[in-house]
């Protein structure tokens, strides 16, 4: 007995408290943005019956279920954009809780647990310079106008990445992003967070998320049937064992898109529920949000990434780009759809930059700071006095509404880009269609300004976009797009 009590009290400290062991789950709410470009109504989506459109049935299968519960007072999260606003219109009693959960967060722990998204969930690294750091600063701005504050995270659509975004990202106040572990150049420990090293000297930190846990609770049910099992069956394998023994402290990252709690995988909303705010503390592991972590155990390593690069292709960025075998049957249509895509916005921009040059000082700043403007959330004076050459709006009222118009334009324009519309298998799909509406909303909006159609180059390059599951093209598909008001579009010559 006395032997036995020796041995007990020899171990070391370290063993008898155990280091702590955090777990943060992070959920990226969003959808693409459904609504008509011309009317701005979400069209009947006959597949989500009895809903009227997936955001209906989405909104009652996890957005209601999980804030009702509190789950994202307790979890990471972001919110894009297209979907905020959306809720904001249509369930703002479930908006309200969403955006009030980062309050009541910072009021508890002095930082926030929402991160901001590039606007449009566009790919990034595949945009020009100029358009990422319009996707930034309309990602800032519409989180800084929802969450009355200044954003410290942001969510990369797909977690696309290159250090020219990064470094952008980092250059406007943002210190942290999550990443896919195979998005590191090298091997690393994804129970900690890294600090990337960027051109011209800034850094921002990443966090790696456990990849094998992230798959798990995304794809295989049987993971996520029981709370009780998966804290003791599943998580404690994940920890490191050396910083157990060392009194280390540790994060078990999970990240997912947040839907799946409730709407990919059925009462999942539970599952976190009972995980977060029972079964993990009951396990020893504290739940915990990045911002916090980071705060508590800032970054100690560097390391390089592999860039560009996303979590969900092998191939690098192909599946948003020139398409590869992430999906099934010949992707080739993706390439031409973004050659006719970024051809039409080559021509989009030239045309915004020669014309509002006659009013603005710097049209690509003024286009920076448009999206506020456009949302009503800052006045249209105070972006003349900003942004006009006179500082005040345009004496003619015809280069005020034609300045207007070609603004409108570029925020369509940059709708085009959508990674929905590259993502999935096959051109004859809602996301792509969306993405070819935007384009001729933007064609439209010029045409309505300068009275130039840009209509038959991008019709003709849309030939080449083909469908391999079904006869036909993108062309096609402009064709049939809803009827619009002679005033807003010329008759289709091509
Ligand atoms: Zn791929």
């Amino acid at each position: 007995m006395l032997d036995q009590l020796n041995e007990i009290s020899d171990k070391p400290a370290t063993n008898q408290k155990l280091a702590p062991a955090y777990l943060c789950l992070h959920g990226h709410f969003y959808q693409p943005p459904r609504e008509d470009p011309f009317t701005d109504r979400i069209p009947i989506e006959p597949t989500a019956t009895p809903y009227a459109n997936f955001n209906e049935k989405i909104t009652t299968e996890c957005y209601r279920p999980n804030s009702l519960a509190g789950n994202f007072d307790a979890i990471n999260y972001d919110l894009g954009p297209t979907l905020a606003t959306w809720l904001e219109d249509t369930c703002p009693d479930v908006y309200q809780r969403i955006i009030d959960a980062d309050k009541k967060h910072r009021a508890t722990y002095g930082v926030g647990n929402a991160m901001a998204q590039a606007y449009n969930h566009t790919i990034l690294p595949l945009a020009k310079a100029r358009d990422k750091r319009t996707q930034i600063l309309w990602g800032l701005s519409d989180f800084r106008h929802r969450y009355g504050r200044d954003a410290t995270g942001m969510w990369l659509a797909e977690t696309a990445v290159d250090l020219e975004c990064l470094d952008l990202m980092a250059q406007y106040g943002i210190t942290y992003t999550v990443l896919a572990p195979w998005q590191a150049a090298t091997n690393i420990d994804p129970s900690e967070p890294y600090l990337v090293p960027l051109p011209g000297g800034r850094s921002i930190t990443v966090f790696f998320f456990n990849a094998p846990l992230s798959g798990g609770v995304s794809f295989d049910s049987s993971m996520t049937d029981n709370a009780d099992l998966f804290a003791t069956s599943y998580l404690p394998g994940h920890l490191v064992q050396s910083k157990r023994d060392a009194g280390e402290a540790q994060l078990i990252l999970i990240a997912s898109d947040g839907e799946l709690y409730g709407h990919h995988k059925p009462w999942r909303d539970k599952f976190l529920t009972h995980l977060i705010q029972t079964v993990a503390p009951n396990y020893g592991f504290e739940v915990c949000t990045l911002e916090r972590y980071m705060r508590m155990y800032p970054p100690t390593r560097e390391v390089s990434l592999r860039v560009p690069s996303a979590w969900s292709c092998g191939h690098g960025l192909a599946r948003w780009d020139t398409g590869c075998e992430c999906t099934e049957g010949n992707s080739s249509w993706k390439g031409n759809l973004n050659l006719a895509l970024r051809s039409l916005a080559e021509k989009g921009d030239q045309l915004f930059e020669r014309y509002t040059s006659e009013t603005l000082v710097d049209p690509w700043a003024a286009r920076d700071a448009y999206l506020p403007v456009r949302n009503g959330w800052e006045s249209l004076e105070g972006f003349w006095a900003q942004h006009s050459i006179d500082q005040r709006p345009p004496a003619e009222s015809s280069l005020v509404q034609r300045t207007l118009l070609l603004l409108e334009a570029q925020y369509y324009q940059q709708c085009s880009f959508t990674s929905c519309g590259f993502f999935f298998e096959d051109l004859n799909r809602i996301e792509p269609r969306n993405n070819i509406a935007f384009a001729r909303r933007a064609i439209s909006l010029v045409w309505q300004a300068l009275g130039i159609d840009l209509q038959p180059g991008f019709v003709s390059e849309l030939e080449a976009v083909k469908s391999w599951r079904h006869s036909m093209n993108g062309a096609d598909i402009y064709r049939q797009l809803p009827v619009v008001r002679p005033d807003q579009l010329p008759p289709l010559s091509v």
